[in-house]
C-alpha cells in the first residue's frame, strides 16, 4: 500500500475541513488495524498540516484560515497614487468578472469551510452596481461577520441601504484631512465626498467606523498627528498603514513609505497624555491598537513591512476574476471561476471547496514583498 503525504491539489489526506473523527474515513480499516493511522497522524502533525476541528481550517503553518476577501471589481473611481498609475489598470473584460450568484457559490463553499468573517473590497466596491444585492446574499448566509473596505466617496448614498441589507461595518480610506492634498493623493477625489461617506456610515449605524491612512514620506507624514487626533472627539478608528511596494512600479508615482515607529513618534509628539495599549475595536485584523487618553476613538498600526503579522494571518482573497489568492504577495492562485462555469452542478461545490483546500494548504509561511518584480497585480487588481 502506498501511503501519500503531500501538498498535491488533491491532499485530502492532509487537510481535513469536517469532524475530526472524519479522519478515519480516509483510511483503510487494515491500516487502521495496522496501528499505521497512528504514525500517520504523527506525520501530519510534525509537518504542520493540521486537520480541524469543526468546519475550521489550519494551513501547514499552522493558522486557521477563517477571513476571506472577496474584491468585487477592479474598477475603480479614483486613481491613489500608492496604488496605481493616473492612467488607472487594463480592465477585465466584464464577462470575466464573476457574477454576482457566483460569488455567493464560492461564499457558501467558503463558509462550508470554516470562513466566519467576509470583507467586499475591491478596485472601489460601490462602483459595482447593485451591491446591496450582493450584500442580502451574504447577508443570509450567516457569517459572523460582513465587512466592506471603501474610498467612502460613494458611501452616502448607500450607506443606510447597505446597513439594511445586512452590511455590518466599513472601512474608509482617507489619506489627508487637506482638501487640496486629498486630490493630489487620489488624482481625482473630492474630500468633502469621502467625509460625506464617512459621517453616513455613522448615522446608519456601520460600526466600528475605521479610517485607513497609508502613510507616506513627503505626502502625509506631517498630517498623522491631525489624523490621531480626530479619534479624541469622534468615535472612529484610525488606522495607519505602512505602504507595501505591490504589482508592477511603472508608471507609479515615486512614493516611499514610513515605518509605524516613525508615525508613532510623530503621533506621541503632540497627543495629549501619549498612547496606551488598547483592545482592538472588532474584526479578526493585523493592527497594534492604542488609545489616547480619554479619547472616544482608537489609533492602530498595520505594519507589514517592519513587523510582518504573517505569523497570524488568517485570510484567503478571491480576486474579481474569480482567483484564490492565498497571499497578497505572492502570485500562487488558485482558479475557481474555471470551476463555476465548466463543472457539473452536481460536483461544483465539492471541487470548489478543493480549490479552497489547495489554495490554504499553498498559503506562503510569509510574504514576499520585498520581491515586487515577481508580482504581477496590483492591490486594486487583487482586492486590498
Ligand atoms: N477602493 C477601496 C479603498 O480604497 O478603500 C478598497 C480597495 S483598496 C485596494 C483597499 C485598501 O488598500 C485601502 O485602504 C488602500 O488604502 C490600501 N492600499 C492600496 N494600495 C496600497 C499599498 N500599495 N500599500 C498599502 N495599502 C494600500
Ligand atoms: Fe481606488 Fe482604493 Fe486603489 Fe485608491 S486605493 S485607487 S480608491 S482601489
Amino acid at each position: 500500500m502506498v501511503l501519500r503525504i503531500s501538498a498535491s491539489p488533491n491532499a485530502e489526506s492532509v487537510l481535513l475541513p469536517g469532524k475530526r473523527s472524519s479522519w478515519k474515513r480516509l483510511f483503510p480499516p487494515d491500516l487502521e488495524r495496522e496501528g499505521l493511522i497512528c504514525v500517520f497522524r504523527r506525520l501530519l502533525i510534525s509537518s504542520r498540516v493540521t486537520a480541524a476541528k469543526d468546519n475550521r481550517m489550519n494551513d501547514r503553518f499552522g493558522r486557521e484560515i477563517n477571513y476571506l476577501r472577496v474584491s468585487v471589481t477592479d474598477r475603480c473611481n479614483l486613481r491613489c497614487v500608492y496604488c496605481m498609475p493616473p492612467e488607472g489598470v487594463p480592465l477585465l473584460r466584464h464577462e470575466d468578472i464573476l457574477r454576482y450568484e457566483e460569488i455567493l457559490t464560492v461564499l457558501a463553499a467558503a463558509k462550508k469551510m470554516g470562513i466566519s468573517h467576509v470583507r467586499i473590497t475591491g478596485g472601489e466596491p460601490l462602483v459595482r452596481k447593485d451591491l446591496d444585492h450582493l450584500v442580502r446574499g451574504i447577508a443570509a448566509m450567516g457569517f459572523e461577520d460582513i465587512s466592506m473596505t471603501t474610498n467612502g466617496t460613494l458611501l452616502a448614498g448607500y450607506a443606510q441601504i447597505l446597513k439594511e441589507a445586512g452590511l455590518i461595518r466599513v472601512n474608509v480610506s482617507l489619506d489627508s484631512l487637506r482638501p487640496d492634498r486629498f486630490s493630489k493623493i487620489t488624482r481625482t477625489g473630492r474630500i468633502e465626498d469621502a467625509l460625506a461617506g464617512i459621517q453616513a456610515a455613522v448615522r446608519a449605524g456601520l460600526e466600528p467606523v475605521k479610517v485607513n491612512v497609508v502613510v507616506m514620506a513627503g505626502w502625509n507624514l506631517d498630517e498623522v498627528a491631525d489624523m490621531a487626533r480626530l479619534t479624541l472627539n469622534l468615535p472612529v478608528h484610525v488606522r495607519f498603514i505602512e505602504y507595501m511596494p505591490i504589482g508592477p512600479s511603472d508608471g507609479m508615482e515615486e512614493v516611499s513609505g514610513v515605518s509605524s515607529d516613525l508615525i508613532m513618534a510623530e503621533i506621541s509628539k503632540t497627543v495629549p497624555g501619549g498612547l496606551e495599549v488598547s483592545t482592538a475595536p472588532s474584526g479578526a485584523g493585523p493592527a497594534r491598537t492604542y488609545r489616547a487618553a480619554g479619547a472616544k476613538g482608537t489609533i492602530g498600526f498595520i505594519s507589514a513591512m517592519s513587523k510582518p503579522f504573517c505569523d497570524s494571518c488568517n485570510r484567503l482573497r478571491l480576486t474579481p476574476d474569480g482567483k484564490l489568492r492565498p497571499c497578497l504577495a505572492s502570485a500562487i492562485e488558485v482558479d475557481v471561476k474555471e470551476i463555476l462555469r465548466s463543472s457539473r452542478q452536481g460536483s461544483k461545490m465539492r471541487e470548489i471547496e478543493e480549490a479552497f483546500r489547495r489554495a490554504i494548504l499553498s498559503k506562503p509561511g510569509a510574504h514576499e514583498l520585498w520581491d515586487r518584480e515577481s508580482q504581477a497585480r496590483r492591490m486594486c487588481q487583487i482586492g486590498g
